[in-house]
């Protein structure tokens, strides 16, 4: 029997299977300590550095573990190359027949129900929305999976979307006709059944939160659950475990009941009209909140005198509906399931009308029409760790960032994970070789408006030393878009900018068009992965601290405050931390890049906490002199010339 280090060995089935397979050490030590986890039902925190290969590192452990293991990855596109991708590799070149499941949220699958529904469900959407719908039958009659990422012609932000998947609230469960053929139980049975089930953060913090609780547990019980870009979790879990109630909630209760309504109650107009005066009453209560998009902290948006009326008014509305739906809920299932979405709304709004707790950060958020009222937990750690004891598995964190300067603390104790064991695995990359670290001087403080300017300032000889092959990321959209402005016409490269095409698009264009240069915001900071050439500079405008506005935030560090504890250094230092680290892990992907990271923040040397950014970072050259900057990028490319020629 062969240890994981063998197999992941220049001796091991890897070699002969995989192309481009090279060992590394830090690999087979991790693979090593995961499988003795795996083993000894330990749980585990593991740092492992950009290139370590970690998911070759515990997909073997896992495999030959004999285990049940449920992996959740940060995204679904990363689930389906873990899936379609990663997995067949390693199953093949370990030779084990592991029956293994993808499982997404019901949100990725159709809804049988939904489609057949009647022309009622799709009354609502533009014709050219509805244009998508013979597509969507003809391919609903063809997929055995009804996975909706098949439809890879349909928009991710098509209208239809909403309307042929189904939501823990309006699925009709073992009620339904289609319940047999349903593709989201399918899904849920076939995970039932396997060993090695690959999901993503949503669906498994939504599981650990319980909000699918009217039918079930949706993931079964596991040994072992590994959480791959663990660093995501403490954001992530705070949202989930929060009760969120949206106006877009509002609307499709709106839009179901009408549907119940023609179809099991159309004798009873009062409920039409109540329908109707409902929506106009939401229209005002967002109209209340002013059209600037806000992220508010409950109690001063509720002192307004405005809201306070528009909300009682909504609420008096929906209560009145509420006791329509009381009468005729016995009609139909469609028509009970309306009634007790309505009473769940009324229960939680009635939380916002009447109740402050030290528990819980009560906060509203608008986003152009809609808005959404939010209640997140104070500390999560205590929720997170009970959820986990209720699935009572064993878990492993792992991801590239999750240590401040070799520290844990942050991460471990947003979680509660302060028991267990946590180590790092550094990243194989010759830093200092591939890599420098400048840090241009005269920057003025990132508060002064000619900020943005001197950024652009600084960085264009930087960018011609580069010959473009930039990725410029930046802390808000607003500084992005004034260096986009700043830029436009001032360099020979083309430049590319976020928001001008989705996500996939741009980066497939910064790939493909020699020379490019593009600038993002906090979706290019992470997730990104081009190799070579194409990418030999990242710039950084800030340290990306969050806003300390936020209220989530200041709830949280008022809390701290209280015990004692400076909410800078413990909280949004760490964070920006972490942040930081996963812009400048867009660099160095593989062992033959090179590149410059250039973070033009003058805090990382004026003030006393640079040193936990620079600290954190991987260890490559520093300078502040732009000379260091074109040599090096000039040996670099000499290097490249010669080995083309030879
Ligand atoms: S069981 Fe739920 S998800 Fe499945 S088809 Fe019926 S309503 Fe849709």
């Amino acid at each position: 029997m062969f240890s994981v280090h063998d197999i992941l060995s220049e001796t091991g089935p890897f070699a002969d299977c995989l192309d481009g397979f090279t060992v590394r050490p830090q690999q087979q030590q991790l693979a090593q300590t995961i499988a003795e986890v795996l083993s000894n039902d330990d749980s585990l925190v593991c740092e492992a550095g950009t290139g370590t290969g970690k998911t070759f590192a515990y997909l073997v452990p896992v495999l030959l573990s004999g285990k049940r293991v449920i992996i959740s990855t940060g995204t679904k596109h990363l689930q389906d190359q873990l899936y379609y991708k990663d997995l067949p590799i390693v199953r093949k070149a370990l030779n084990v027949p592991v029956v293994t499941a993808l499982l997404k949220g019901r949100a990725n699958y159709l809804c049988l129900h939904r489609l057949e529904y009647g022309d009622e469900n799709f009354s609502y959407i533009s014709k050219e929305d509805l244009s998508e719908l013979p597509m969507i039958k003809q391919w609903a009659t063809q997929t055995d999976k009804g996975d909706l990422a098949e439809l890879t012609n349909l928009p991710e932000d098509a209208a239809i979307r909403s309307r042929i998947v189904s939501s823990a609230e309006n699925c009709l469960g073992q009620d339904c006709s289609f319940y047999d053929d349903c593709f989201v139980f399918k899904a849920r049975r076939k995970a039932n059944e396997a060993e090695v089930i690959i999901v993503n953060h949503h669906l498994l913090l939504a599981d650990l939160a319980l909000r699918e609780s009217g039918f079930g547990e949706v993931l079964p019980k596991a040994d072992t659950i590994i959480f791959d870009e663990a660093h995501q979790l403490p954001d992530l879990a705070s949202d989930f475990f929060s009760q969120t109630l949206s106006s877009r909630q509002f609307t499709e209760l709106f839009n179901d009941t009408t549907v119940a309504y023609l179809t099991d109650a159309s004798d009873m107009e009062e409920v039409q009209d109540e329908i109707r005066e409902s929506q106009t009453s939401l229209r005002k209560l967002r109209l209340s909140f002013g059209r600037k998009e806000r992220r508010s902290a409950w109690n001063e948006v509720f002192a307004d005198k405005e809201i306070k009326e528009a909300l009682q008014d909504f609420l008096d509305h929906l209560i009145t509906l509420e006791k329509y739906m009381d009468i005729l809920a016995e009609r139909s299932k469609s028509l009970e399931n309306c009634w007790r979405r309505c009473n769940n709304m009324i229960e939680m709004l009635q939380t916002f009308m009447e109740r402050e707790t030290e528990e819980l950060i009560q906060w509203l958020e608008t986003r152009g029409q809609g808005f959404l009222l939010h209640q997140t937990p104070l500390d999560i750690s205590a929720i997170f760790q009970a959820r986990l004891a209720e699935h009572g598995c064993n878990c492993i964190y792992t991801s590239a960032t999750l240590s401040v300067a070799g520290d844990f603390t942050h991460f471990t104790d947003q979680l509660g994970l302060s028991q267990t064991n946590a180590q790092s695995w550094s990243s194989p990359f010759d830093y200092q070789k591939q890599a420098l670290l400048y840090l241009p001087q005269g920057m003025p403080e990132p508060g002064e408006s000619i900020y943005t300017e001197a950024v652009i300032n600084m960085a264009l000889p930087v960018i011609e030393a580069s010959q473009g092959h930039a990725f410029l990321l930046f802390t808000s959209h607003r500084a992005m878009n004034e260096a986009y402005r700043l830029l436009a016409g001032r360099i020979d490269y083309p430049l590319l900018r976020q928001g001008d095409a989705p996500r996939s698009e741009l980066l497939q264009s910064f790939r493909i068009t020699k020379h490019a240069v593009l600038l993002g915001t906090n979706s290019f900071w992470e997730g990104v992965d081009v190799r070579g050439k194409a990418l030999s500079c990242v710039i950084i405008d800030k340290l990306p601290f969050a806003p300390p506005d936020d209220p989530v935030f200041r709830a949280r560090a008022a809390k701290m405050q209280e015990n004692g504890q400076n909410p800078f250094m413990t909280y949004q230092v760490p964070k920006a931390v972490i942040n930081l680290k996963q812009g400048v892990g867009r660099l160095i992907r593989d062992a033959n890049d090179y590149g410059v990271l250039m973070i033009c923040d003058p805090r990382l040397i004026s003030k006393a906490y640079g040193k936990v950014f620079l600290n954190s970072l991987p260890n490559m050259r520093r300078s502040t002199e732009l000379a260091d900057v074109d040599e090096f990028f000039f040996e670099k490319m000499q290097g490249d010339v010669l080995s083309v020629s030879k």
